[in-house]
């Protein structure tokens, strides 16, 4: 609980005027009826009305007012234990938007020493173009265009290094999509992190670099970007196929069948653009799909979440895990690196056969007639050193070394 109580519906009131630290306008839109409980998936695994987006919002009303002091632990673990998946605001029926307070409570609560390093160090990284391009992080899809640029795909800092065959799966799917060499970090990674207004910037800097409509593979990333550049801008890839009319061609089969394939959502893809029909629909052209209880939300990826509260993270994914298994899928597709990340880590570390796909891998796949790559226990002889003996034994591994291909 936070000790706090929050008003009830009929009660409620603005909130006095306080630190500056929310906008007014925001903070007071909360009516305290706590339909948004059930789709918190923090208040799911915690059952604590603090670990709630209502509880949160009083907690946010209470640093604003000055009746909880700006260093009360309460106020700490709860702006680092949210997962900023926005699930609640597609059910507030007063629309709260609950993303925009977050970042707004974060800029107070995670400014300087308070900021975890690894958070700073990862926007470091990825606000610094030329260190993206000396690790061959740009280079490696870059291409400029022969004719006027109507479209460009956005390369995700991370994704380009830890997933470089998304990009290239989209030049499949696009093949007149120019991939401009200049472009560095959209933001996202600063706006959930505590410095909204650098966020802002490297969008609007990205904007600039990036000629016509911006074509993205990351759902976090489209969110932002939109939400800066404006919504006309920005076309997440489902929504780009969806809204220029593709039709996915082929078929991703797996022994002789259509491969049985789930989703895994994108948070802010889905809560903040409200894009999720599409990508499904793009599924159900290619494979057969198959809806997943749960499939909607929050992985635990959740941008650096995974990183700074790794116990956390898990606890959230693994009910999703089984219910994935349980439904008996080949693929999970998911339209985010992080989620992809996550999924891909999380599976083969329980021995999973499920393997997880991004969309534009498994829509490349069926255009071209390839068979996707297909995970499966895999259990290799683990070499062990003998220090006493000086030399090494082979004994059976009781882990997976990898994945097949
Ligand atoms: S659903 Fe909306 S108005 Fe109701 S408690 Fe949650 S945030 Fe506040
Ligand atoms: S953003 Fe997600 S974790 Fe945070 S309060 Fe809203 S639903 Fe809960």
């Amino acid at each position: 609980m936070t000790g706090l109580q929050h008003p009830p519906h009929e009660q409620h009131m603005a909130t006095p005027p306080g630190r500056g630290i929310f906008d007014p306008q925001l903070l007071d839109r909360c009516i305290s009826c706590g339909f948004c409980l059930p789709a918190c998936p923090t208040y799911a695994v915690s059952k604590d009305e603090g670990s709630s987006p209502r509880g949160r919002i009083t907690l946010m009303r209470a640093l604003e007012t000055g009746r909880l002091d700006e260093d009360d632990p309460r106020l700490r673990e709860e702006s680092s234990f949210c997962l900023g998946c926005r699930a609640c605001e597609p059910v507030c029926p007063a629309g709260v938007q609950y993303g925009d307070l977050l970042e707004e409570w974060r800029d107070h609560q995670w400014r300087g020493r308070h900021r975890p390093p690894l958070a700073q160090a990862l926007m470091m990284v990825a606000e610094r173009t030329p260190l993206l391009r000396m690790m061959g992080l740009v280079r490696r899809h870059a291409r400029t265009a022969a004719v006027p640029v109507q479209t460009s795909l956005m390369l995700g800092c991370f994704e380009r290094g830890l997933f470089p065959g998304v990009s290239r799966a989209v030049r499949t799917l696009l093949p007149d999509i120019a991939v401009p060499p200049q472009q560095g970090c959209c933001g996202a990674l600063h706006a959930h992190n505590g410095e909204s207004e650098k966020g802002r910037e490297l969008a609007r800097k990205l904007g600039e670099q990036l000629p016509g409509t911006i074509v993205t593979t990351a759902g976090g990333c489209a969110a932002h970007l939109a939400g800066v550049l404006g919504r006309d801008r920005v076309h997440e890839l489902s929504e780009h196929l969806a809204k220029t009319g593709a039709t996915p061609v082929g078929e991703v089969k797996i022994d002789g069948r259509r491969a049985r394939v789930a989703i895994q959502d994108s948070c802010h893809l889905r809560n903040g653009l409200r894009v999720f029909a599409e990508p499904r629909a793009l599924i159900s052209a290619v494979a057969d799909f198959v809806p997943v209880r749960g499939d909607e939300s929050c992985c635990g990826s959740a941008g650096t979440y995974s990183l700074l509260r790794p116990r956390d993270s898990k606890r959230i994914l693994a009910p999703k895990l089984d219910a994935y298994e349980a439904a008996g899928v080949d693929y999970v597709v998911t339209v985010n690196p992080g989620c992809q990340q996550q999924l891909h880590a999380n599976l083969r570390r329980r021995e999973s056969a499920i393997r997880a796909v991004h969309l534009a891998d498994l829509l490349a796949a069926a255009a071209e007639g390839r068979p996707l790559t297909r995970g499966r226990r895999w259990r290799v002889p683990r070499v062990r050193f003998d220090l006493r003996r000086g030399s090494r034994r082979r004994g059976a591994s009781g882990g997976t070394a990898g994945w097949s291909a």
